[in-house]
């Protein structure tokens, strides 16, 4: 089989990339296909199974048409600035049109050492692998943008962390892996020149209506609020938000240590990098605004030749983020809380509902699914604090110009039954481990329709008993 590739990216000069194939391993197995998305792309799931189809996805056979590359990037890692990072275990072997006519990028991640790799191994281990791909693809099950999983396969070599580990390669699909610390690259170089070509890249290939580097800074901002928006309604933490893991695309990209929160807490934080809770999740947002005043510093000397106006005009446009994540936000959780129009007070009494939770340690997913079936205030500690609350919410309801039915509705698709909860994935991984991998396709194949009603103690809807919790999430 020949893949259709069309690789602009690697069209782009030398600077942006090295050129270099992934290193080949020693006894790659398939995990999995996702079937759906490789016909998304025009690529055959048979072919993928086949012998030849695992040696590509192994990074063992570099198919014709592709042109292999680490791209490069920079980024703010925890607020520290770090001029160069890029791809250390990750080629992108190329790109290609899916059926929609979207170009993608097709990107094998644990695939060996570049001269980005630092002192890392360029590997991945089992365990980040399947996270990725449970996680990703539910994600992309819950209608929030994010990249793809198109395949696992293990490699049959060993991963050194705090032990020995399986190796393991996730094929990752991006509308394009360009991340705001790319800009930051060539801008911390004073390389104008690559700006302006990494910015019409990027307006071509995300934003065509776009015609200048504000245009692209704005609609990287409006993309952000809404992803943003769409995480925190259903309780994901991204765990690493460093401008290196933000794409210009809108995407979510770089599933390390995130994690969906069971009990419901605006500090909660899972990731054992995050000593100071930076990325928790109620300060995602306001991460989000920073990481894009730094897209913004960088796009400076494209934005206008007289600096101090270009930094008017750019921050007028990073200033703007707060009021359009609040509107996002708002339509997110006026959703969940079955409310189709929008009246004022709505921010207020959603509020009201999640500080309860919080108080009460709710768990955020199924206290919001079970809105829609009256059965909320079985799930807090104190229904008391449920009751409450539920007077203003029937009233707004009324004076909402929807039925209780559609509203009923509303709350069904905006609501999963399903989630990616920790200790399933956790559990997944340790069967992985063992060479068990029916959880890892059963969890997998639950998450493709989270909205799905399930049946009544169904074990991937309930929260995780005191012995599952899974305390900290790790990068792997
Ligand atoms: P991440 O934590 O995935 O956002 O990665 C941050 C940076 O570290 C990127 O430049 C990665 O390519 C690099 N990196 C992470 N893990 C490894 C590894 N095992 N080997 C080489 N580079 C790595
Ligand atoms: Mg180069
Ligand atoms: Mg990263």
């Amino acid at each position: 089989m020949t893949l259709p590739f069309d690789n602009s990216y690697a069209r782009l000069p030398d600077r942006f990339f090295a050129a270099l194939p992934p290193t080949p391993v020693k006894a790659p197995e398939l995990i999995r296909v996702n079937d759906t998305l490789a016909k998304e792309l025009g690529l055959d799931p048979e072919w993928l199974r086949s012998g030849d189809g695992i040696s590509m996805l192994a990074g063992n056979h570099v198919p014709d048409g592709a042109n292999p590359i680490a791209q490069a990037y920079a980024g703010h890692q925890f607020g520290g600035w770090i001029p160069q990072l890029g791809d250390g275990r990750a080629i992108l072997l190329g790109e290609v049109i899916d059926q929609k006519g979207q170009r993608r990028d097709i990107q094998l991640k644990g695939s060996g050492r570049t001269p980005f790799s630092r002192r890392g191994d360029g590997r991945a281990w089992l365990g980040p692998v399947l996270r990725e791909y449970i996680v990703s693809e539910a994600m992309h099950a819950l209608g929030i943008p994010t990249t793809r999983a198109l395949a696992a396969v293990t490699t049959g070599e060993r991963v050194q962390r705090e032990k020995g580990f399986p190796g393991a390669i996730v094929t990752r699909v991006a509308s394009s892996h360009i991340r705001v610390g790319t800009f930051q690259f060539f801008a911390a170089r004073n390389d104008t020149e690559a700006l302006k070509l990494l910015t019409s890249h990027a307006i071509k290939r995300h934003y065509p209506e776009a015609e200048t580097a504000l245009d692209l800074l704005n609609e990287v901002i409006a993309a952000q609020a809404n992803l943003v928006a769409r995480w925190m309604g259903v309780g994901f933490i991204h765990g690493v938000m460093n401008t290196d893991n933000m794409t210009v695309s809108g995407e979510t990209i770089d599933y390390g240590p995130c994690a969906f929160m069971d009990v419901y807490h605006p500090e909660k934080v899972f990731s054992s990098i995050d000593q100071y809770g930076r990325y928790a999740y109620s300060r995602q947002p306001d991460v989000a605004v920073w990481n894009l005043a730094q897209l913004a510093t960088a796009l400076l000397p494209l934005i206008d030749d007289n600096q101090d106006q270009a930094i008017e005009k750019a921050t007028e446009a990073v200033n703007r983020f707060p009021a359009l994540f609040r509107e996002a936000w708002l339509q997110v959780f006026r959703s969940k809380i079955g409310l189709r129009d929008a009246q004022e007070g709505d921010a207020e009494l959603i509020h009201l509902l999640m500080d309860r939770m919080a108080a009460t340690k709710a768990d955020f997913t199924n206290t919001f699914r079970a809105l829609s079936d009256d059965s909320a205030r079985d799930h807090f500690s104190d229904p008391e604090a449920f009751d409450q609350w539920a007077p203003a919410w029937h009233a707004r309801r009324d004076r909402d110009g929807s039925t209780p039915e559609e509203q009923a509705r509303l709350m069904q698709r905006a609501n999963p039954a399903i989630i990616p909860r920790n200790h399933q994935i956790e559990a997944a991984i340790q069967a992985a481990l063992q060479e068990d991998f029916a959880p890892f396709h059963a969890l997998t194949e639950a998450l493709d329709a989270p909205f799905a009603p399930r049946r009544d103690n169904d074990p991937l809807t309930l929260p995780p008993t005191a012995e599952q919790e899974v305390i900290h999430t790790f990068c792997g």
